[in-house]
């Protein structure tokens, strides 16, 4: 890692894990799938580990190890696997940690994939899950079996904004040996840091914050000490998870500026969640920066911000929201989120249809539910976008 550890959040957004190629200020694109040996016996040594070269593309490249290194510096951890999408960053712990005869514990509420693979594959493999609400600690406390090798948290969650305490679940599942990992995506490191809190492995789909500008789709999982880095490692290159070069490249770039897209995106939220609360035709709003959000007290002290995302849902339900959703201008009727542009979309329709109506409504995805992801445009803009879209007829 070619950083200073000591330095502050916002400098090693910007440089770490930068490798200087020719006095280049950026690292280049090493746009490449192999990478030659100087002799037989260097080809043997990059093979064996006693070398640090680099071999082949799926198995490492320079500018995936660039950012690899400074998302793992961000996270405080060991080192950091670079994967083709978030969905891969999930199946990557998921077989890193499971296997036949195993079983899961995770919240109720995920992103809509990582449940459903839990439901339509990896039964077949002799993986069993139990989903509970993660929000009330001892619910996952009474989860734990003879056999649960993973315990699986997705906080602040998509899309019902639940928040787990992950301190106090670390402790639980660590009296019992057993391995935490938090879906850190709606947070991004800026914002929430799992394993200074305890969690042995934190990922991300950087389709979302990381990246932050909507052109990628891609993953990392970090882990905080070697040996579950190894593991990790060892499936991205057997499974061919890897990340490409060019995706790798493009962000790394939009890391850098990750702090001050944070906290534009959620100055906007808390004026947005505000705006909403105070509107005659919506029921609710589910925002960890309002006070009235269930476990307030708990994002005040885990999360050093309320993010970007908000749930809420009209009085006049599933009909109300869906006229609002075709009204609005601004903001882009898309699925995903932590992009520089405003975006709403409709979980039980979209991100979570895959989910049986009774898994989605035991998790408290009800159908009047919207999600919006605010960006960093101006927040009168947004304001006046969902306001009109709000009070189209
Ligand atoms: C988007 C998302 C994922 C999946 O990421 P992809 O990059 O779309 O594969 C996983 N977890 C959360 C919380 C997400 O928002």
């Amino acid at each position: 890692m070619h950083i200073d550890e000591n330095m502050g959040f916002g400098s090693k957004a910007v440089h770490a894990g930068a490798i200087d190629c020719l006095g280049s200020a950026v690292t280049p694109i090493f746009q490449t799938s192999t990478f030659g040996f100087r002799d037989v016996d260097h080809g043997a040594r990059c093979f064996s580990g006693e070398e640090n070269g680099y071999i082949y593309t799926r198995i490492g490249n320079p500018t995936i190890t660039e950012l690899e290194d400074a998302v793992a510096s961000l996270e405080g951890g060991f080192g950091g696997v670079a994967v083709s999408s978030g969905m891969a960053a999930v199946n990557t712990v998921y077989m890193a940690f499971l296997s036949q005869g195993k079983h899961l514990v995770a919240h109720n509420s995920l992103y809509g994939p990582s449940r459903g693979v839990m439901e339509s594959i990896y039964p077949k493999y002799g993986v069993e899950s139990t989903f509970v609400d993660a929000t009330v600690v001892e619910n996952v406390k009474n989860a734990i079996k003879e056999n649960t090798a993973l315990i699986y948290l997705e906080t602040p969650a998509n899309p019902t904004m639940g928040i787990m305490d992950i301190e106090a679940i670390c402790k639980i599942a660590h009296e019992r040996n057993i391995p935490v990992c938090v879906d850190n995506t709606f947070c991004s490191p800026y914002l929430q840091q799992p394993l200074a809190l305890g969690a042995d492995v934190v990922l991300h789909s950087v389709t979302k914050f990381i990246n932050g500008h909507a052109d990628i789709v891609g993953g990392i999982v970090v882990a905080k000490e070697k040996e579950n880095y190894t593991k990790l490692r060892s499936i991205m290159v057997n499974m061919g998870f890897n990340m490409d070069p060019h995706q790798a490249w493009l962000t790394r770039r939009g890391l850098k500026t990750l702090p001050i897209r944070m906290e534009r995106a959620q100055e906007n939220a808390m004026k947005v969640a505000e705006f909403l609360e105070n509107h005659p035709k919506v029921e609710w709003v589910l925002y960890p920066g309002l006070k009235s959000h269930p476990q307030y007290e708990l994002a005040q002290r885990q999360m050093k911000g309320a993010g970007s995302t908000i749930a809420f849902s009209l009085k006049g339900g599933l009909e109300a929201g869906k006229k609002m959703m075709n009204n609005v201008h601004l903001a882009l009727l898309a699925v995903s989120l932590g992009g520089i542009e405003t975006l709403i979309q409709h979980p039980a329709s979209m991100t979570h249809s895959k989910l049986s109506k009774e898994a989605r409504e035991s998790a408290g995805i009800t159908d009047g539910l919207i999600r919006l992801a605010v960006g960093i445009e101006n927040i009168e803009d947004i304001i006046a976008d969902l306001s009109n879209a709000l009070d189209a007829e």
